[in-house]
């Protein structure tokens, strides 16, 4: 019998192709760092059993109208904001994605972030690489005191959870703001649940932890940046679509609020010529909150498992629904 056609849209390690070859035919984009031309998925996707994608990869409506034979479209993250799963689930092809997995690999990041936006890190290695560590000085690259801080978490699910648990060891005072309540977080960490405009105007850390959805679109917008302290420290590692980044750039520049870590961009890869990479207060990452070796087999692993779940006609062990 036929074996299924499982089209991987970037270059994976051997075992995992090897897992997959076990019960499927494989084709891959050959390339680690490059995303696969629209035109090429654009073919493959006509032909394929299954997609392995991952978040570079936009899998519209009209890209998933083109598929004969998917039944499963399965990518190496959380968020599928690239994926029109309504277009999907019409055409009874399943999604899947990777929960969990990532989850405090991406909290330590956030963490990091937060850390390093605080006590000016980048600033700080800047300084000794330009050759201008000069005497020391009472308020010399002086920065924000994270114990004790009051961190506010817009998203609290399964990373800010784990965002807050890092802050619980610093002392912190956490508060966070969802659609629903967070019982657990309430209970096992001390978070307190606040309406938005109380976090944005309480706040010394304001993290957020949404997916990208049409509702958390520029959800960050200049009112929510007015409302902030002044000394106020923006984390996003969520996605770049949350925040509107004029806002922010004007934010950071006018003092409205004190600084920013961000690992995501409304346009990934961002250009190094871009208004908020010339502000000394922004610290800037490529997107690589669960880029740690293990997290990153884990995700692979997961992903090709869902496509032999899906192919065999179960549900995968983790499926997107609407
Ligand atoms: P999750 O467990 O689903 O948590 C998301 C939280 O956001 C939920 O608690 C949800 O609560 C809240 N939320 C959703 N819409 C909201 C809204 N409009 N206003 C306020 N809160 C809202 O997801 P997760 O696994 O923690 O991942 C979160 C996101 O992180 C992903 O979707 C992805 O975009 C991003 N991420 C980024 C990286 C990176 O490399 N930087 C890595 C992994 C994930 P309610 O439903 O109660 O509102």
């Amino acid at each position: 019998m036929k074996k299924p056609y499982v089209y991987l849209t970037r270059q994976m390690p051997p075992a995992i192709v090897e897992k997959l070859e076990a019960e499927c035919e494989v084709g891959m984009w050959e390339k680690e760092e490059q995303p696969v031309p629209k035109e090429i998925l654009e073919k493959e996707i006509q032909t394929a059993d299954a997609v392995f994608c991952t978040i570079s990869d936009p899998i519209d409506k009209e890209l998933i109208n083109k598929a004969e034979n998917l039944k499963i479209i399965s990518t190496m993250a959380v968020g599928f904001n690239n994926i029109d799963v309504e277009a999907a689930s019409k055409r009874n092809i399943q999604v899947a994605h990777t929960p969990g997995v990532l989850s405090e690999t991406t909290a330590d990041l956030t963490f990091a972030l937060l850390m390093a936006a605080a006590r000016r890190i980048p600033e700080g290695m800047e300084v000794i690489k330009n050759n201008e560590w000069g005497a020391w000085a009472p308020f010399f690259l002086t920065g924000q005191d994270i114990h004790h801080a009051r961190l506010g978490i817009i998203g609290m699910g399964r990373i800010g959870e784990a965002v807050a648990k890092r802050g619980t060891g610093f002392d912190m005072d956490i508060v966070y703001h969802n659609r629903s309540r967070k019982s657990e977080a309430e209970n096992e960490i001390g978070a307190r649940y606040v309406e938005m405009d109380e976090l944005l105007e309480t706040s010394d850390f304001v993290c957020v932890m949404t997916p990208y959805t049409k509702e958390t679109h520029h959800m960050i917008n200049r009112e929510a940046f007015q409302k902030m302290k002044n000394t106020a420290i923006f984390i996003n590692s969520s996605r770049g679509g949350t925040v509107n980044e004029d806002a922010l750039y004007d934010a950071l520049k006018n003092g409205d609020i004190r600084g920013a870590g961000l690992d995501v961009f409304e346009n990934e890869p961002i250009s190094a010529d871009h208004p908020l990479l010339s502000l000394p207060n922004v610290t800037a990452l490529p997107h690589i909150g669960s880029a740690s070796e293990n997290t990153r087999w884990k995700m692979a692993d997961m992903t090709a498992n869902h496509i032999l779940q899906g192919l065999r006609g179960e549900e995968p062990d983790h499926p997107v629904t609407l």
